[in-house]
């Protein structure tokens, strides 16, 4: 598989590619009422969280439930369509749903509630990636979207393991500045809107380059992008001034396309993959994924 680069030329993937079909299966988002009402039950350590409403059934009574597929059901009939397709879900519907603050159009999914860099990544592994091939792979997940984690989980092969600073949903609690992995023991890196709240950004991306597989690992990065030079400003801490400058009042940053060469400078190769560019304006439109972006990286050779 090849895919274009932002600089014209095209990158080849090592591996086999190749497209499968997302079986499916339970994975619902859980709603904002069912994470206030059941965070205490989360909060025990060395146990795997229920992800959703549905694992918590299996959870406490031992027996699948069927409530998240049903709740599925429903959803995609009543939004059946074909101007979208949820490439995470596979849902076909009318349109996406407006989402976030200030609200975009085309953003969620109304089935399975996937915004739309969970669609580009998803899209992307499934095409451009080796992921599905069933071999054997450790795969680091920082701050495990719920939606994403599950799906990632049942991959054959996948050694899936969630980390988080704060999250008691996550397998194991760490700060990204400071891993507790031997280098290069990693083989697939996912880590989507974190680097933003990071204040020492380019401390974490050295330790991922450090854990990340050396010759065959590969990290998939996304974070909030604006056309403009990268503004930062330890100083600012006023949740109201970060809002205003940073997008939300817990970013520390906003990045623009020079994010390439913070990458570049902590050791990794780098492939921008702009939806648009990627996949043309007609199949970005179909999966919502309007601007959205994702960075491809692996380790820079040590001879580089
Ligand atoms: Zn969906």
């Amino acid at each position: 598989m090849r895919f274009p680069l932002a600089d014209g030329t095209r990158l080849a993937l090592s591996g086999s590619v190749r497209r499968i079909a997302i079986p499916q299966r339970p994975g619902a988002y859980p709603s904002p009422r069912f994470r206030e009402e059941a965070p205490g039950r989360f909060a025990v350590q060395g146990l795997r969280k229920p992800a959703d409403a549905g694992a918590m059934d299996a959870w406490q009574t031992g027996l699948p439930s069927l409530r998240p597929a049903m709740g599925r059901a429903v959803r995609r009939a009543r939004h059946l369509g074909v101007a979208r397709h949820c490439s995470v879900c596979s849902a076909r519907v009318r349109a996406f749903a407006r989402f976030g603050d200030p609200e975009r159009e085309d953003a969620r999914c109304p089935v399975c509630h996937s915004l739309e860099r969970h669609r580009l990544a998803w899209l992307f592994l499934e095409r451009c990636t080796p992921l599905f091939d069933g071999r054997r792979r450790e795969l680091l997940h920082f701050a495990p979207e719920p939606v994403f984690a599950e799906r990632l989980r049942r991959i054959p092969g996948v050694q899936h393991l969630g980390v988080d600073l704060a999250d008691p949903r996550a397998d194991l609690r760490l700060d990204i500045t400071r891993l507790p992995f031997a280098d290069g023991e990693r083989d697939v890196i996912f880590c989507s809107h974190v680097l933003e709240h990071v204040p020492d950004d380019r401390k974490a991306l050295r330790e991922l380059a450090r854990v990340l597989e050396p010759s065959s690992g590969w990290m998939i990065l996304q974070v909030p992008l604006r056309d403009a030079p990268t503004d930062e400003d330890p100083t600012v801490t006023d949740p109201a001034e970060r809002t205003r400058r940073f997008g939300q009042s817990d970013h520390v940053r906003v990045y623009g396309w020079d994010f390439t060469a913070r990458l570049r400078a902590a050791g990794f190769d780098v492939a921008e993959i702009h939806a648009r560019r990627w996949l043309g304006a007609r199949d970005a439109a179909r999966y919502g994924l309007a601007d959205e972006a994702l960075f491809y990286c692996t380790r820079t050779p040590d001879d580089a």
